[in-house]
């Protein structure tokens, strides 16, 4: 039962899940939270959200928050309640003294995408300028690093091209590996809405997700592909439009390489990239394929959205690559209604990118080999930068078991739950000698942790989020901070005590210093933000007021760059032992792991992981509806309950990877993406058997 006081007040702020980033008014009851209205002057939403921001206020008042600190000088010690003081010198002294003893690299920092920009901000200048490490990295590890990359190499920067306003200018659609409907609800009705209005769309996902045929909708293909082939058969569309001759040789003569291009039309022309030839390997109908690339070639202006069904797999980056010569083959870059959109999974991971979350970049994209970029921070906080990239989150895990990384600052993730491999995520905290988490809530990694630092809610904290169309939110204050500090001080204490002499009053002190050091934040301030609502980056002298659309008058990096994507097959591989391909996704009422969600009204939508499987599979096991099944993978296998579906096809099964209970991680495998170690946990080879229970 949700019971309404009458609210006495209003704050504007944005929801703290997905990429979105819906506007919202929360409206309190003197310090009681009453709802959360969706906000009409929002510019990502237009007064739309979905049952996951409507309840997010939950989780912020739960009784399960932690609000004071606490430490303990070994793992299998019960937490000892401390001072703010207290726990800060304790982990403080504990970092320098592993420096000391084991090196000034032996230690690191998580950052956090649920954070604001300010705070992520802050604790990868922690480890630059005050471990005088480079040994920060984010959750955008485990999602959209791939983006970073394949982007950052085709078009220069690693972001989306255009808004969600101009979905309305599109005429023709291509939504590869995301399912919107529930991983980013209100882009999925704004993109809904254009599809009544007769815009077309192709569905390449090996799941018939909502948007192949709901109410009033109906893809014009889906493109139900095997899991892992997704280079191959974005390829076979290039393929059809380069030999069919679909081009748009204007545009690729106007702002591309040519002599690349030509090097890649050479490539990919070759037969074996043809829909024909690619067929047994994707299991996709020839035909379908030609239809939808001339389908996308030729019927207007085409969108592209993707999500982590491209990224999260050995071949991300080069299918991220893919989608890029894609749309500059065709022009579909740099004008209203056309584009290549990563719809980001959480709220900031955009701005944990942008904020030089990575080892090896510094804010701004810059690489930290980079003379020139380093000098700008180096004038700035005063210090030397490290030269050298530092440790990404697997690398830490396995300096971590190798004996040469000692410490962590975690703030705002639970790697033991949302990173592959489980066992190996546990056995690398196991051996470090200070784990500080920094959470809301006593999470799984916290069982490893030798300090636990309270942390603080999107209600409780003045910064911004960068959602996935580039737009900078402002995030309000809406009751002071339960545990006394928002996540900004916090770190700022901890750097403190570490010896360092920050001095911040506000997070708008903290964007003045991201404005003066990163270009194409350069004009952004609170003002502005508060006189605009919102404000796409770049914002700068050439762009003053943002930049809805990017490349507009060329990419960045100059030239637009085709790259060959030539399809490798991924290590992992279907046997006699585990015949079937796991995929995984969400649902619309829950976010991730659930730490939030479950603790908000959501919880009544969702009480359990399921797995999708074919009849006929299901048949061949022996298995019905609603029955208990056990997954096994190479890596390690749980149980869960069975839903027969003709969603997925024959060989290919499917879950949700929200609940505790389930931990389909434990399953999923330890290959990763070439280039940026993003894991593969689209793929995964199974067997999947009748059990009778968990
Ligand atoms: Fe909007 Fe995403 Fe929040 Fe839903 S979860 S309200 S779509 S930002």
């Amino acid at each position: 039962v949700i019971e309404l006081g009458t609210p006495q007040r209003s704050v504007v702020t944005t929801c703290a899940y997905c990429g979105v980033g819906c506007s919202f008014k929360a409206e309190l009851n003197g310090d009681q939270m009453v709802r959360m209205v969706p906000y009409k002057n929002g510019k990502a939403n237009r007064g739309h959200s979905c049952v996951k921001g409507r309840f997010a206020y939950g989780y912020a008042q739960h009784k399960d928050r932690i609000l004071k600190p606490m430490i303990r000088d070994h793992i299998d010690e019960p937490w000892r309640e401390v001072s703010w003081d207290e726990a800060l010198g304790f982990a403080a002294r504990k970092m320098r003294g592993l420096q000391k003893t084991y090196g000034p690299k032996s230690i690191g920092v998580i950052t956090s995408s649920r954070c604001t920009n300010e705070e992520t901000f802050l604790v990868q200048k922690l480890a630059r300028a005050v471990f005088g490490n480079n040994n920060t990295d984010t959750c955008a590890r485990v999602c959209h690093s791939p983006t970073g990359y394949g982007l950052g190499q085709t078009f220069g920067t690693s972001a989306g091209t255009q808004d969600f306003d101009s979905v309305e200018q599109t005429d023709v659609a291509i939504v590869i590996g995301a399912n919107p409907t529930d991983g980013h609800p209100v882009f999925a009705s704004r993109l809904k809405k254009r599809l009544r209005a007769g815009a077309k769309l192709i569905v390449i996902d090996p799941r018939r997700i909502d948007l192949v045929k709901s109410a009033h909708i109906k893809a014009s293909h889906h493109l139900a592909l095997r899991p892992g082939t997704n280079v191959a058969l974005v390829s076979a569309m290039t393929h059809v439009i380069i030999t069919e001759g679909m081009v748009n040789e204007a545009f690729i003569r106007a702002k591309c390489d040519w002599d690349e291009y030509c090097q890649y039309a050479d490539f990919i022309s070759d037969a074996r990239h043809s829909p024909e030839q690619t067929e047994a390997l994707t299991g996709v109908p020839a035909k379908e394929v030609r239809l939808a690339a001339r389908l996308y070639a030729t019927g207007g202006k085409g969108s592209i959205y993707y999500g982590l069904g491209v990224t999260e797999h050995s071949q991300g980056s080069t299918t991220v690559m893919g989608i890029a010569n894609l749309a500059m083959l065709t022009g579909n870059i740099g004008s209203d209604g056309v584009g290549v959109n990563p719809l980001r999974g959480q709220n900031n991971v955009q701005g944990a990118c942008d904020m030089g979350s990575f080892p090896h970049e510094l804010p701004g994209y810059r690489h930290v080999k980079g003379k020139e970029a380093r000098q700008i921070f180096e004038d700035a906080w005063g210090v030397d930068i490290d030269p050298e990239p530092g440790l990404r989150i697997p690398n830490m895990l396995d300096a971590a078991v190798d004996g040469s990384f000692k410490g962590l600052y975690c703030q705002g993730e639970d790697i033991l739950q949302s990173d592959p491999d489980t066992k190996h995520v546990a056995a690398g905290l196991a051996a470090m000698e200070c784990v500080i988490v920094h959470d809301l809530f006593l999470n799984e990694t916290a069982n490893y942790a030798h300090v636990f630092l309270p942390g603080s809610s999107f209600l409780e904290k003045d910064g911004t989020f960068t959602n996935a169309e580039r737009r900078i939110n402002r995030v309000r204050e809406v009751m002071k901070p339960l545990n006394g500090y928002a996540d900004w001080q916090v770190t700022q204490l901890l750097a403190n005590a570490m010896g360092a002499q920050w001095s911040y009053k506000h997070p708008s002190e903290i964007m003045a210093e991201i404005a003066a050091t990163t270009p194409s934040f350069a004009n952004v301030t609170y003002d502005l933000l508060e006189e605009m609502g919102s404000i796409q980056w770049p914002c700068n002298d050439a762009y003053p007021e943002g930049s809805p659309i990017m490349h507009v008058d060329g990419f960045v990096r100059g030239k637009g760059r085709f790259i060959v994507t030539e399809y490798v097959a991924t290590d992992e591989k279907t046997g006699p032992r585990f015949p079937l391909l796991l995929t995984t996704g969400r649902i619309l009422s829950q976010y991730n792991v659930g730490a939030q969600t479950r603790r908000t009204q959501n919880v009544v939508w969702h009480e359990e992981d399921r797995l999708e499987i074919h009849p006929h599979d299901a048949e061949v096991r022996g298995v019905k509806d609603g029955d208990w099944v056990r997954l096994a993978s190479r890596s390690g296998g749980t149980s869960l309950r069975a839903t027969i579906t003709d969603r997925v096809s024959p060989g290919v099964v499917y879950t949700t990877f929200h609940h505790p209970d389930t931990q389909a991680n434990v399953v999923t495998t330890d290959f990763s993406d070439w280039a940026t170690n993003c894991p593969e946990y689209k793929v995964t080879a199974v067997q999947v058997s009748p059990s009778n229970g968990p």
